[in-house]
């Protein structure tokens, strides 16, 4: 009979796949050494290969798989019915394409040991071994067991970690072994074997991951009448990024997907129950909620471990590695992805913490890295999907906080004769500050009008940031409105040009 501990260490002990196994295979000198094995890597790798196709890249990556995209371990894979399909890592994507979470399969990396000899370079993995520091005048890394690496360019793309709770760090290990956090792919599969034979959980956090989960769990587990809370302080899923109204409508939605959501409502104390299955959430509203399972959403932080031995500055404000606009922190060396704090030279200094910014960031960095001395200045989208009915792309600065200015499609417009003919009485307006929702039509509101719509994000009346919510394929034209002056009269003019009844 195992210690709880040790079920734990044996799991992290079997998932951690370490190759090479000796770090005497792995070169003493790299040309390109890009530490971490996320998408912001890959995207830096992408790029300094057409930018030198000969170029000799070693990724150093502290988990134990290749090199793969993070947002459907939130969503798509608890779609499909296929069992195999979600084990094997694959998904369908929206438009009914199947595809793999891994960028590329295993024979497309160069082994270790052959990338100083291989004739046209490549790109080469060493999985399961961890960075530990970076001497960044002798331009050397050192690893987990104490080699060392010089190269002559290097990338630091640590991505960021999961938050955890203080309850949680405080519980001793019985208690641990009932909460997780998610990120990885090893934690989708933990709860994917969980997801069998347990009948609640409790999501703890209500942005991106806990909203997403929330709403991709309640649909999995409906057949076995898993039962799954949301609990969180915001007033409603995605407060913190959608306007009031938007952020209630879409938590109507979550809880039509079968969640329990528990808003302005905090975790206060848990304890294991006398049986050692379940646990005990006591919550600020003063209801106990006893579930098998808690999952923690609240948020990430990036991963700056390496900074203090490097000599590297964190951002007081925005945490993260600081950088130029070139995404550099020093000569030679460059940070890209969840864990860089960048000057952009249009929106200020930012850190952002999305698929698409690491790929832009990540490719920023790669052609820099070949020689290129290009500034940040492509904006990232990101997008979101919460459940069937909702999904939205967005661009630039969106934060709740701000004023916003929503136009939506009023209705759902089954004649093709009201499509064709956009006017102002067909849409609805809400302009929306921190303080208050300014609009005479918050009332009469029907349930169907916020479907499709787009929302604006000012300061100083000036756009910084655009929401397209449930509207694809206008993405460049957000782009071309964000990289215009901005500063619009008429707002529902602009609106126009996102033919918003279109498809
Ligand atoms: P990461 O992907 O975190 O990669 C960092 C890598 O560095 C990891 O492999 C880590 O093990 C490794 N590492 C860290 N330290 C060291 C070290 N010292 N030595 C060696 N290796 C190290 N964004 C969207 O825009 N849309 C979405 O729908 C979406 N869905 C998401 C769903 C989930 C479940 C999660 C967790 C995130 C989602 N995101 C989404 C966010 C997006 O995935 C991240 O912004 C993105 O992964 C960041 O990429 P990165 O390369 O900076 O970091
Ligand atoms: P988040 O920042 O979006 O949301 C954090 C949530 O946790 C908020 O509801 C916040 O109020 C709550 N919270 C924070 N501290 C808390 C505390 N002490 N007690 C209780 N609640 C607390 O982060 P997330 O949803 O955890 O996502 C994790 C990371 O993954 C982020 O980097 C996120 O951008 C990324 N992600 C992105 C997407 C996407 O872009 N579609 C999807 C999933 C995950
Ligand atoms: P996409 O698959 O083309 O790309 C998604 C992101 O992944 C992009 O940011 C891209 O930079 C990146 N990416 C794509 N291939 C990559 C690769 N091989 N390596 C590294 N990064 C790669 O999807 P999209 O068209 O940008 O749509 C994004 C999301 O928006 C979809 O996942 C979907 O949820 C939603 N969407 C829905 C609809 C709809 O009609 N319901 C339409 C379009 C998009």
């Amino acid at each position: 009979n195992l210690t709880t501990e040790e079920v734990t260490n044996a799991k992290k002990v079997r998932k951690l796949v370490k190759i090479p196994s000796l770090s005497e295979s792995i070169p003493d000198n790299i040309q390109y050494l890009l530490i971490g094995g996320g998408t912001a890597s890959f995207s830096a790798f992408r790029a300094i290969k057409s930018a030198d196709p000969t170029a000799r890249v070693l990724v150093i990556s502290a988990e134990g798989y290749l090199p793969h995209m993070r947002p459907p371990l939130s969503k798509e894979l608890w779609y499909g019915d296929d069992t195999e399909m979600a084990k094997s890592l694959n998904f369908h994507q929206w438009n009914g394409t199947t595809r793999s979470l891994f960028y590329e399969p295993e024979p497309f990396y160069t082994p270790v040991e052959e990338l100083t000899t291989a004739k046209n370079g490549g790109i080469s993995l060493a999985r399961g071994w961890k960075v530990e520091s970076i001497n960044v005048s002798k331009k050397k890394v050192k690893l987990n067991d104490g080699k060392e690496i010089s190269y002559d360019k290097c990338l630091i793309a640590t991505g960021s970690v999961p938050k955890t709770l203080k309850l949680y760090d405080d519980a001793n290990e019985e208690l641990k072994n009932k909460f997780s956090v998610f990120r990885s792919i090893s934690d989708f599969e933990d709860l994917w074997e969980q997801l069998g034979h347990i009948k609640s959980i409790a999501i703890i956090g209500g942005g991106f991951l806990g909203s997403e989960l929330a709403a991709s769990l309640a649909n999995k587990g409906k057949k076995n009448g898993v039962k799954i809370y949301q609990i969180f302080k915001e007033k409603g899923n995605m407060g913190k990024v959608l306007p009031k109204y938007l952020s209630h409508w879409t938590t109507e939605k979550v809880r039509n997907e079968g969640v329990e959501v528990v808003t302005e409502t905090e975790v206060e104390n848990c304890t294991l129950e006398n049986n050692k299955r379940r646990v005990n959430l006591k919550l600020s509203n003063g209801e106990n909620i006893s579930v098998d399972h808690v999952i923690m959403a609240v948020g990430a932080k990036p991963n700056t471990e390496l900074a203090t031995d490097a000599g590297l500055e964190i951002d007081s404000k925005l945490d993260g590695y600081l950088v130029n606009s070139e995404l550099q922190a020093r000569t030679d060396l460059y940070i890209a992805g969840d864990c860089a704090c960048f000057y952009d030279k249009q929106l200020g200094r930012r850190r952002v913490e999305h698929h698409d910014h690491a790929v832009i960031s990540g490719r920023l960095a790669g052609e820099n890295m070949a020689g290129a001395a290009k500034p940040y200045q492509h904006q990232p989208m990101f997008w979101s999907d919460i459940g069937p009915s909702v999904g939205y792309e967005a661009i630039g600065i969106v934060d709740s906080s701000l004023v916003t200015l929503g136009v939506f499609a009023k209705g759902n417009h089954k004649d093709p004769s009201l499509l064709a003919n956009e006017t102002d009485q067909n849409t609805l307006q809400n302009k929306e500050t921190n303080e208050e929702l300014v609009s005479k039509n918050s009332e009469s509101i029907s349930e169907n009008d916020y479907n499709k719509g787009v929302v604006f994000y000012l300061k100083n009346d000036v756009i910084v940031g655009i929401v397209l919510w449930n509207l694809f394929n206008r993405m460049s034209i957000a782009r071309q409105v964000l990289k215009s002056d901005r500063c619009y009269k008429d707002l529902n003019e602009v609106a126009k040009l996102f033919n918003i009844h279109g498809d």
